[in-house]
Formats: C-alpha cells, sequence, structure tokens
C-alpha cells in the first residue's frame, strides 16, 4: 500500500481511538503565560498540569497530532535544519497518553501493532531502547521495558541507551521519565551489509532515524535539580509524523515525502531552481519549505514577527529564510507568502487556523519580507567587507551589532554566514555594544509593550498587532475587508 501523508495521520488517530483514546485538536505552537516554555515542543505540553497532578484530564487516554516547534531552550534543532533531512523547526508529534491509565506493557505492544501489523514496517529493520539507569540520579535500567519489548523484538535489536537519549525531560524543570525509542533502519540493502544498523541506532546517521519516543512519566524534576515521583504513573508517546511520513513512503528523506514535496516544488518554480541539482540551493531549498511551515503556524497562532521575545525568534527564522532564498536561489524580491495557498491547501483539513488566518499570514510574512529585502543587499555587501578586513577568523563582535542595528541581522544570522566561510564572531563585544544601546534606550522614553496578539475567537477579522522599535511603537492594525 501507498500511503499519503493524511492517511497516514488519520491512521494514526483511528488506531488509537479504537483503543479507546479520546482525539484532541492540537495545542497552539506558541505558548503564552507558562515562564518555562516559550513554544511547544512536545506534544505532552499540554498536559504538562495533569502529569502533575494539579488538573483532571478530559479522559484518562487521549491522542493528537501536536505541532511543535524547537527553536529555543532544551529541544533547539534550527541549526540542523536543512542540513540535515530529519531535524525540522516545526514539525506534528502524534502522540498518545494514559494518565495513570495503562503503563509500558500496553504502550509498547500498541507502538508494535500499529508499527508493524497496520502500518505494515519491516520488522527486521525496526531497533528499540531502553533506558540503562543512572547512578547519580539512583536511577534503575528499566527491564520492565525490556521485558515487555520481549514478546516481539529479538534480544539483538534491543539496546540501552543513556541519560541524554533515554530519560526524557521537558525543559529546565516539569515532568519526566525514562524512555524507550523505536528506530528505523532505512538505508538500501547494499548500505545495511556493510555496517550493522545496530551501531548507527542515536549516532544521528540520516537513514538509521529515531520515529517514536515512549515515555514513561513518574517524576518531576524540581527547580533545585532533584527528582519527585509524581502522584501518579503515566505513558506519553510521540512520534514525528514526517519522518514516519518517510518511512511509509519508501523514501531517505523527509524532505521527499508529500509534506514537502509540493512547496519544494513550488520554489523551484519561482527560482527556477530545481531540488537535487547543488548542495547549496539543495540545502536552501530544505531550509525554506522548512521556516515558512514555522513561521505560517506561528503568525497563524497569533504570535507576530517583533523585536523581543517569542515574536523575534519567528522573525529570526523568517529572516534565515529569506537570506537562503536571496543567496542560493536568486529570489530578490518577496516570495515566501507566496508559498501560503500551497501550505494552507496541505494543512487546512487538519489545522483550520491556517486558512482561517491565511491573509494575515499572507500579509505579515510579506511585509516581512520586504522590509527586510529592503537592506538585505547592503548589509551581506558590509558583511564581506568585515569579513575582508578581519585580521582573525573570530570577527569583532561590534561589527555584528552594527549589522543587526543597521540592516537589521540578527546576530545568528551573521554567525550562519560567517560559518559558511569557516569564520565566527566574538560574542562578548556583541553582548557588551547591545548593552550600551539597551542603556541609551532606557533613559528615553521607553512604551512597554509585549509582542502577542490576541485573536479574537468570535470576531476573527480583526488583529491588532504590536511591533517596537527602541523608544517608538507602531501598532499595526489588520482588518479583513
Ligand atoms: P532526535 O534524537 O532525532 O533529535 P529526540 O529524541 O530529540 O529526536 P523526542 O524528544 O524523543 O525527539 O521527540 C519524539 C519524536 O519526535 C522523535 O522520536 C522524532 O520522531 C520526532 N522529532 C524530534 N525532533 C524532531 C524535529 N526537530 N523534527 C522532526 N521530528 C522530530
Ligand atoms: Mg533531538
Ligand atoms: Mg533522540
Ligand atoms: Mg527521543
Amino acid at each position: 500500500k501507498s500511503w499519503t501523508a493524511k492517511e497516514i495521520r488519520q491512521q494514526f488517530l483511528d488506531f488509537f481511538q479504537n483503543k479507546g483514546h479520546e482525539v484532541v485538536p492540537s495545542a497552539p505552537m506558541v505558548i503564552k503565560g507558562d515562564p518555562t516554555l516559550m513554544f511547544t515542543n512536545a506534544g505532552m505540553n499540554q498536559f504538562k498540569e495533569a502529569f502533575l497532578g494539579n488538573r483532571q484530564p478530559s479522559s484518562s487516554r487521549i491522542t493528537d497530532t501536536q505541532k511543535c516547534l524547537r527553536v529555543s531552550g532544551k529541544h533547539n534543532d534550527l541549526e540542523e535544519v536543512g542540513h540535515d533531512t530529519y531535524h525540522h523547526t516545526m514539525f506534528e508529534m502524534l502522540g498518545n497518553w494514559s494518565f495513570g491509565d495503562y503503563f509500558k506493557t500496553e504502550a509498547i505492544a500498541w507502538a508494535w501493532e500499529l508499527l508493524t501489523e497496520v502500518y505494515g514496517l519491516d520488522q527486521e529493520r525496526l531497533y528499540v531502547t531502553v533506558f540503562e539507569g543512572d547512578a547519580s540520579e539512583n536511577l534503575e535500567r528499566d527491564d520492565d521495558a525490556a521485558n515487555a519489548w520481549k514478546a516481539y523484538v529479538p534480544q539483538e535489536r534491543i539496546l540501552n541507551g543513556n541519560k541524554k537519549d533515554n530519560f526524557w525531560e521537558m525543559g529546565a524543570t516539569g515532568p519526566c521519565g525514562p524512555c524507550s525509542e523505536i528506530h528505523m533502519d532505512l538505508r538500501s540493502n547494499e548500505e545495511r551489509a556493510k555496517v550493522e544498523g545496530a551501531s548507527l541506532v542515536n549516532q544521528d546517521h540520516p537513514q538509521v532515524v529515531e520515529i517514536w519516543n515512549l515515555v514513561f512519566m513518574e517524576f518531576n524534576r524540581q527547580a533545585d535539580g532533584a527528582l519527585k515521583a509524581l502522584p501518579a504513573k503515566h505513558v506519553d508517546t510521540g512520534m514525528g509524523f514526517e519522518r514516519l511520513c518517510m518511512a511509509l513512503q519508501g523514501k531517505q528523506s523527509n524532505y521527499d515525502t508529500d509534506v514537502f514535496q509540493p512547496l519544494i516544488t513550488r520554489l523551484s518554480e519561482l527560482s527556477g531552481i530545481t531540488y537535487g541539482t547543488a548542495e547549496k540551493s539543495d540545502i536552501a531549498l530544505r531550509v525554506i519549505a522548512d521556516h515558512v511551515r514555522a513561521v505560517a503556524f506561528a503568525i497563524a497562532d497569533g504570535q507576530l514577527p517583533s523585536n523581543n521575545g517569542a515574536g523575534y525568534v519567528i522573525r529570526r527564522i523568517l529572516r534565515r529564510a529569506i537570506r537562503y532564498g536571496f543567496s542560493y536561489l536568486n529570489l530578490k524580491e518577496a516570495f515566501i507568502h507566496k508559498l501560503i495557498p500551497i501550505l494552507s491547501q496541505q494543512m487546512a483539513e487538519f489545522f483550520p487556523e491556517i486558512r482561517d488566518q491565511k491573509e494575515l499570514v499572507e500579509k505579515v510574512i510579506l511585509e516581512e519580507e520586504q522590509s527586510f529585502l529592503r537592506t538585505l543587499e547592503q548589509g551581506l555587501n558590509r558583511l564581506d567587507q568585515i569579513r575582508q578586513e578581519s585580521q582573525s577568523k573570530t570577527v569583532d563582535g561590534a561589527r555584528v551589532f552594527e549589522l543587526y542595528d543597521t540592516f537589521g541581522f540578527p546576530p545568528d544570522l551573521t554567525a550562519l554566514i560567517l560559518k559558511e566561510e569557516g569564520m565566527s564572531f566574538d560574542i562578548a563585544s556583541y553582548e557588551s555594544e547591545m548593552q550600551k544601546q539597551k542603556d541609551r534606550a532606557r533613559s528615553a522614553t521607553k512604551v512597554d509593550t509585549g509582542d502577542w496578539v490576541v485573536i479574537e475567537e468570535d470576531d476573527r477579522e480583526e488583529f491588532i498587532g504590536y511591533d517596537h522599535l527602541e523608544a517608538k511603537v507602531r501598532i499595526t492594525r489588520y482588518r479583513k475587508v
């Protein structure tokens, strides 16, 4: 059978619904009101309070697909994106949860049934990992999980994993516990004959990838670093939807699936550059196809690009995409907003917000593109000059601040461009320039506003966004006509 992305997603939800799970919608990708987390980084985030025992979930078994963004905090994959073929900024995490209901045996049995019997993945290519324990935290090896796997998986494909890979934590604090991961070897038979697949698990091999993580929530990581037992034991699973699509569609890259191909095709039309012709343009095509999703869904969730907080993260992602297009796809005019109709068409059935907010998303992205493109070329020229004048491979941070201040180059973008030439910059001198500017701004009158817009549920036609530059405040109103 050949699976479309839509069928794959639906099948997951149907499967767990048949096992008594309530299907719930994705929570917004942008989080407000949790100082420990800026963006949703896993399906379990919206259930944090339920794990901690502070809130009763609507059902003891829940399933969904969650929009996640991993660009900040403990889970930050931004630098990988585009360079590898299976880490995204925004991705969907398919999940099933048990709140004090079933535990390891059922979670493992169902994961195996779904992957091998329903989706029909080749069992021989699947590896599982279990937590090996950690003496410093007084944690034992997860023998229960290992024993549960033995019913399905031969011993040599059940591997131990360390705390980094097999003890899942949401952030610096919060619910956590040992986990058991499922990895899939997607290499050709020829490649497989060369190296044993087991030795590639957890090695970031592009065709031996982790697809599903089953977390057994038992603890709360407290602010003092100690682990405290939760009032009940829970199951929290997360499967990378785009990676599953790669496996089921017989591809070796997430970007070759029908999740990304329509976006890449449109980008090729716009630029005249085909995917697969050169390394640099391929990276650019992947980065842009990835970043447009992150930016569009963030805006649809009410997070406009801005100069601080979560809004600045979104602006930085967008500026990275614009620069990749400019430098490697020869796209010198605004182009990212032109991808929104495709994205909306692909995703609206499941995530109606992308269709409902389509005009806002297009308008905001277009304005951002136009504003950055006004200074991008000059900034790139200036950076070239700075590079040539620099005495060492480490550029003076004051120059990086100048690029930020004059041309709107976020420092991580400058770092990215410098890295392409094997260079970097001095962060301390950048920060000291930044501090000086902040001190100057503090003495001027400053209006402090957040960067969050409220999208009214019952009157979806009006949006008010705040965007502030130093002491000036610009208020933008978007009204549908
Ligand atoms: P990896 O080791 O590949 O970085 P992870 O262990 O950090 O993944 P988890 O926190 O266990 O990921 O998240 C559950 C699942 O979500 C993973 O098994 C993977 O399939 C998927 N996933 C994680 N990060 C990404 C990402 N940046 N892009 C796409 N899918 C991801
Ligand atoms: Mg990771
Ligand atoms: Mg991992
Ligand atoms: Mg994992």
